[in-house]
């Protein structure tokens, strides 16, 4: 089976590269946000229009010429592909985007042959720690010490800036066997605010206090950035410190993320988890603690997103219940049905039917797995 991988490796330009790499975040930028003033003016226009459109901008803004082309249509297909999504209401509409502390582009992969020749405008030498970029050329970078090459078909590359710092995602086609499909062991999983994951096994992983700490730091810094100037060099100074935060926090939850959906999916066959309601959990009068609840719903759409794709390249069965099945009324031993227990300050399930005591969350969780197993039968015997 075929799968997209993305290898993130840190970048060090020299300073000639350096230059063109951010005047390629500005020419991305320009075109970006110009394409997007046009298409508020002609809700007609398709990425065939646009990319029409990109020579007679060359000559408006000559030094669009000076970068990567490829990068200026990669723009266009982000601008479209954001429009598509905001037409499926899967997101909001594209906004103008800032020159910001945070900037990226990126580039596909073309080869030809002349000649006999094989061209290849990106390249990757893990021996000599280079990357071939293309207009960049040859550029150091450092990151999988353990690879000797990489394993599959360069698809694109994208090239970031965050804070100071510099980075190179390569995107690779590649090529995995799948292990034989076990139908063992069933989990299943609640995910909470209290509790960021309860599986019905009785496994426990909680939202870890350095996760709280990047929110304070981030408040803080915010408050501070509120009373400088703008644009000024504290300002700016303020806004780099906010980004670096950003990016600790963001490494911090992928590594937790990660551990939890590598364990669970070591372990477990068939995995069963509630379809996720993140929009709604983020739109809903939420807004009074919105930063709070954004990580958390961010953290679980993240643990989703991982537990879909991991799934897939171990051959494991992810099962998703509905939103509207009451994991969290129903008692795990009965059935019995306590609409009480809507109120979350209810840490526990005392079923007032059989006597069962047990604590919410993983009461959640085993009828989450119990769901998973009729939804998987069903689905089985459909099939059949
Ligand atoms: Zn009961």
């Amino acid at each position: 089976m075929l799968i997209n991988k993305a290898y993130k490796f840190r970048l060090y330009p020299s300073i000639e590269q350096e230059v063109l790499i951010n005047k390629t975040f500005g020419c991305t930028r320009l075109i970006y946000n110009n394409m997007l003033s046009k298409v508020k003016e002609d809700k007609s226009l398709t990425r065939f229009d646009m990319n029409k459109l990109i020579p007679s901008l060359y000559e408006e803004y000559p030094f669009l010429k000076e970068v990567d082309s490829c990068t200026l249509r990669c723009a266009i297909f982000d601008l479209v592909n954001g429009l598509n999504k905001y037409n499926k209401k899967q997101g909001g509409y594209p906004k103008f985007k800032k020159r910001g502390v945070k900037s990226s582009y990126r580039t596909n992969f073309i080869s030809s042959t002349y000649k006999g020749k094989v061209y290849e405008n990106i390249k990757v030498d893990l021996k000599r720690n280079l990357i071939v970029l293309p207009k960049l050329k040859e550029v150091s970078i450092k990151g999988y010490r353990n690879l000797s090459i990489l394993p599959g078909r360069i698809i694109n590359a994208t090239i970031s800036k965050v804070g100071q710092k510099y980075y190179v995602s390569v995107c690779v086609e590649e090529e995995i066997t799948l292990p034989q499909k076990r139908e063992v062991n069933i989990v299943g999983i609640d995910l909470g605010v209290k509790t960021l994951v309860t599986t019905s096994d009785g496994t426990i992983y909680d939202n870890p206090k350095y996760l709280n700490k990047y929110e304070k730091k981030i408040k803080i810094l915010n408050q501070k950035l509120a009373t400088q100037k703008k644009g000024s060099k504290n300002f700016y100074k303020t806004k780099m410190k906010i980004e670096e935060v950003y990016r600790k926090q963001k490494n911090a939850r992928k590594y937790l993320t990660d551990k939890i959906v590598n364990e669970i999916t070591k372990y477990n066959d068939i995995i069963v988890t509630e379809k996720l309601r993140v929009k709604t959990m983020l739109e809903k009068k939420n807004n009074s603690k919105s930063l709070r609840k954004k990580i958390i719903a961010a953290t679980f759409s993240e643990i989703i997103r991982k537990l879909e794709y991991k799934c897939i390249w171990l051959n494991k069965t992810l099962v998703q219940v509905s939103t509207y099945y009451p994991s969290s009324q129903l008692c795990y031993s009965c059935s019995y049905r306590d609409r009480s227990m809507k109120d979350l300050n209810k840490r526990e399930y005392r079923c007032p039917k059989c006597g069962s005591t047990i604590e919410r969350d993983l009461n959640s969780s085993i009828n989450i797995m119990i769901e998973g197993i009729f939804s998987y039968m069903k689905n089985k015997l459909e099939i059949v």
